[in-house]
């Protein structure tokens, strides 16, 4: 999904400079894909990539060192030379690109093809050899004095394209969860069809306490993403502050728990799930990508702690999306009050992970009391917040009602 997701999020920062992209942004929309390079005016659809990562800067892209020399201020036009070592989806028609300017680090446009028709000097120097994820190419490129447009404010280049790394993290929530969802439907599957001494798979009590665990982390992702995707159709206030704060909470807990998802479902199919036969494999290696890209662990946990200290409105939103579902369940309402206390501060660097971790689990727990069944909210707080150990898939409390849990996963 990173070319759909890229193109869906360059919009918000292509829309700093509708005098340059009205024409990308009326084409981006248009829903259609044409693959060969023209000029976008003779396209009837396009898709758009980012290039901001270099060899010395990714998570610290003030490190770049491409440079922008302008050629034409009343047009914004700009040429751009220097190297990116991160580059997917290559074959895209353009790409959002960071470069510095005398001003400091600026945000690009730069198209594959020129206005005129000419192929637009960015060299693809090679494709990435990536562990996974290996059907959507990445590159190394160049750009030898390529043509961009200046989009935004000289020197605020990262304010502009932030806004399409803010939307793009949207994006590697969704996909996780994609990736979730067709490995438990695979491992559910299969436990209805194996037979192990004497009975089916899904009528074995360990199995049934495995598959309902993660059918519980689940449905915990399901309802966060689309809480988070919700916050982010609203035009403005108190949900655009939840959705600032709450979907770098996803992505940090959603993106990290991924590979060990995948690889619990992997292993419900025994040796099946090891061969290249089957869809495993591919899901394991796609698994830990959307952690890294975007920010990595550490950036997004990072990230959070300066939201809370900078934007009192996300936190305020935040905090009253779990206050609103006190006293629905006594571990939640304690693990909200040590939570809430502990957000007071101050909070170091090496804390980030514990907190934000926290806050999403607590934001998942609020979302299943909300909207979710009560067993599978029941059953998440007792497992997840304090109850059995939560460290390892299938443990659940003694007690746990599974049986309706894993019903709504079980296909006849
Ligand atoms: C498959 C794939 C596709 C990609 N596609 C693109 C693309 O299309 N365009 C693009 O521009 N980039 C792309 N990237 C690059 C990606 O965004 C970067 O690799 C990522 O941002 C991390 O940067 P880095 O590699 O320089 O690692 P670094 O920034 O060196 O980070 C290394 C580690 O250090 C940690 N770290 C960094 N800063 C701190 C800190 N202050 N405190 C504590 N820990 C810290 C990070 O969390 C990480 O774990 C892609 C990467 C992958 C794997």
């Amino acid at each position: 999904m990173c070319p759909v997701n890229m193109t869906y999020a360059a919009i918000p920062a292509l829309r700093h400079q509708p005098d340059v992209t009205q024409d990308w942004i009326d084409t981006l929309i248009g829903g259609s894909y044409d693959a060969p390079l023209r000029p976008i005016g003779e396209k009837a659809g396009i898709t758009l990539g980012m290039a901001m990562t270099e060899k010395q800067g990714g998570s610290d892209v003030r490190a770049n060192t491409t440079r922008a020399e302008p050629v034409d201020g009343a047009r914004r036009l700009w040429r751009l030379t220097g190297h990116k070592w991160f580059c997917s989806a290559p074959m895209s028609d353009g790409f959002l690109t960071l470069a510095y300017t005398d001003k400091g680090l600026s945000c690009f446009l730069v198209p594959r093809i020129t206005p005129d028709g000419a192929r637009n000097a960015i060299h693809i120097m090679r494709l990435k050899d990536k562990l996974g994820n290996k059907s959507n190419a990445s590159s190394e490129i160049e750009y030898h004095g390529a043509t961009g447009w200046l989009i935004g404010e000289a020197g605020r280049g990262v304010a502009t394209i932030i806004d399409m790394v803010h939307h793009t993290r949207l994006g590697t929530i969704s996909a996780t969860l994609g990736i979730m969802r067709m490995a438990l439907a695979q491992a559910v599957n299969h436990a209805q069809g194996r037979s192990a001494f004497q009975k089916r798979l899904i009528d074995q009590p360990a199995m049934r306490a495995v598959l309902a665990d993660l059918a519980l982390e689940y449905e915990a992702a399901v309802a966060l993403v689309v809480r988070v995707a919700k916050a982010f159709d609203a035009p403005d206030g108190p949900e655009r502050a939840f959705a600032r704060l709450s979907v770098a909470l996803a992505k940090y807990w959603l993106t990290k728990r991924n590979p060990a998802f995948v690889f619990e479902c992997m292993e419900c199919l025994g040796g099946a799930g090891y061969v290249e036969e089957g869809p495993m494999p591919r899901l394991y290696r796609e698994a830990p990508l959307n952690a890294i890209w975007e920010g990595s662990g550490n950036v997004i946990a990072l990230d959070v702690l300066r939201t809370l200290a900078k934007q009192p409105d996300s936190r305020e939103a935040y905090i009253g999306e779990l206050a609103a579902q006190r006293g629905k369940h006594a571990r939640f309402d304690a693990a909200l009050d040590t939570l809430l206390s502990d957000m007071e501060g101050p909070v170091g660097e090496a804390q980030a992970r514990g907190l934000v971790g926290r806050m999403a689990l607590l934001l998942q727990a609020a979302l299943l009391l909300a909207h979710g069944p009560a067993t599978v909210a029941e059953t998440f707080c007792e497992s997840r917040l304090g109850g059995s150990d939560g460290r390892m898939f299938g443990v659940l409390p003694a007690g746990a009602d599974i049986d309706p849990i894993l019903e709504r996963q079980v296909f006849a």
